[in-house]
């Protein structure tokens, strides 16, 4: 398949501006005789090969800046950043929230008088999760090229994301393209903890400096299946991620004198209950409309349960197979716990009189963690255990519209792009930015724009991160034609 040539017919709609990008165009290697111009043999295309390589020396060289948060020592990538965009004459600004940590902002201003409620955001994050050295084959902060991947900590979640974001952004720029809106490029801190220097911090202080009406972030997905794009997820919704303590008390005592009211004990059979516990089924309006989609690019044994997840006879049972088929499936039906931490004991002889373990819970946004906290005080029915809901929990934000030109346009170059696959609205099972930029009223979708295979998305977090290089020129390719379409709209 001609790949330029497919997403070349599919944004006609932008031409005028699309033409306006010869310049990016004449500076790739053409197969044309030496002495014709490309001019001459071609219409203008947008060929993004050589940005796509440009992006991912970039991509390299920002995995090798090791931003595992905490601490994050985002300043530094921050400060790359803001070399590249120097270079091409835009003028970024770092917005500094932390000892040694910066977000970093840059626009391009359209030549009508700025309209902040049309501007775009194209928002990613600098900081990573950290990393198990001794379970990864490469060196997680090397950017290791093997195999047609480029492995690193960071380079699906989210540096990926950011150098597409980079490479569309200066393409944009690059072409001298008159915009009909602000497009406005945000590289923020603190996403994988936030904490004191996150996009929470960073509107309290600086909001003027990014308002905007719309938002392309990191949370949707591009499912490859056998070697195919099977479908498009844009995020519009995400869970809430809510910590709760438990903590077991019993008396402390010599350990060669057990009694029935030691704490570990009481702490085991009660996270042992609470790990077989499922909450039920709760249909948000973008599940709903995930799971109407999806069945029909499922096997038939799969369809046929997915369109009986909410029916009154089988409703049950096709919950149960659903979730048994897929944990994202299981993840976006209902709240779920994860119990993830365990702390208790100071000495092998002594028996503690507390034992403490840490509940990752992620809520639907419809949800609220009372009502899970009355359900597995009652699951766990033991008076020496009580929950204790962390002050850090985030808030449900309302649903990205799923009605609006911008989602509609996100859709149609998501489809041209990835030979016509469909497009899904999505949940996100895991937290981003977008959550504190929703509840600013910022129409946010997620777009993570790689196809990647589960086994690679399974990754993400994980040892060996890595991003197909394939998939990373074509992500670069979908984000820049999109930021190119939306500039463009009216
Ligand atoms: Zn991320």
């Amino acid at each position: 398949m001609n790949w330029t040539r497919n997403l070349h017919l599919s944004l006609l709609a932008a031409a005028p501006l699309l033409a306006t990008l010869s310049p990016l165009a004449a500076q790739v290697p053409s197969a044309a005789p030496p002495g014709v111009s490309l001019a001459q043999t071609q219409p203008p295309a947008l060929d993004t090969t050589a940005l796509a390589k440009e992006a991912q020396g970039w991509l390299a060289d920002l995995i090798r800046i090791d931003t595992t948060n905490p601490p994050g020592n985002e300043d530094a990538a921050a400060k790359y950043i803001a070399g590249i965009l120097a270079k091409e004459g835009l003028t970024p600004e770092l917005l500094e929230v932390a000892p040694g940590r910066s977000a970093l902002v840059a626009r391009i201003r359209s030549a009508a008088l700025p309209d902040p409620a049309r501007a775009v955001l194209l928002v990613a994050h600098m900081d990573v999760v950290g990393v198990d050295k001794s379970k990864w084959t490469v060196d997680p902060f090397g950017a290791v090229v093997k195999d047609g991947y480029l492995y690193g900590r960071g380079s699906i979640d989210d540096k990926g994301m950011l150098c597409a974001n980079l490479a569309a952004f200066i393409a944009l720029k690059r072409s001298n393209a008159r915009v009909e809106r602000d497009i406005i490029f945000l590289a923020t801190d603190d996403e994988e903890q936030g904490g004191d220097a996150s996009i929470k911090i960073l509107i309290a202080k600086y909001w003027n400096k990014f308002a905007a009406g719309f938002a392309i972030n990191e949370g949707g997905r591009v499912v490859l299946k056998n070697g195919k794009v099977q479908y498009v997820g844009i995020q519009a919704s995400e869970k809430v991620p809510v910590n709760v303590t438990v903590i077991a008390r019993g008396p402390s005592g010599h350990a060669s004198i057990p009694t029935k009211d030691n704490a570990v004990v009481h702490l085991a059979t009660a996270i042992s209950k609470i790990g077989a516990y499922s909450a039920p089924v709760h249909f948000t309006a973008i599940v709903r409309r995930y799971f109407e989609q999806i069945a029909s690019l499922e096997d038939d044994e799969s369809a046929k349960w997915i369109r009986a997840l909410d029916t009154p006879d089988r409703g049950e049972h096709a919950q149960r197979v659903i979730s048994e088929a897929n944990p994202l499936w299981n993840s976006m039906l209902r709240d779920t716990v994860a119990p993830t931490e365990l702390k208790a004991g100071v000495r092998s002889n002594v028996i503690p009189s507390e034992a403490r373990a840490t509940l990752n819970v992620r809520l639907l946004p419809s949800d609220t963690i009372d009502v899970l906290i009355g359900e597995l005080t009652k699951l766990v029915n033991d008076p020496a255990i009580k929950f204790e809901v962390q002050p850090d929990a985030g808030l449900a934000a309302p649903d990205s519209s799923l009605e609006n030109d911008f989602y509609a346009t996100i859709s149609k170059v998501a489809s041209a792009e990835f030979a016509g696959a469909p497009v899904l609205p999505f949940m996100s099972a895991g937290a981003t930015d977008s959550a504190q930029l929703r509840l600013h009223n910022v129409q946010a979708y997620g777009v993570s724009p790689f196809p990647l295979t589960d086994e690679d998305s399974r990754r993400m977090h994980a040892d060996d991160e890595r991003i197909p290089l394939a998939s990373f020129e074509k992500g670069v390719n979908f984000i820049t034609r999109l930021v190119i379409q939306v500039a463009a709209a009216r």
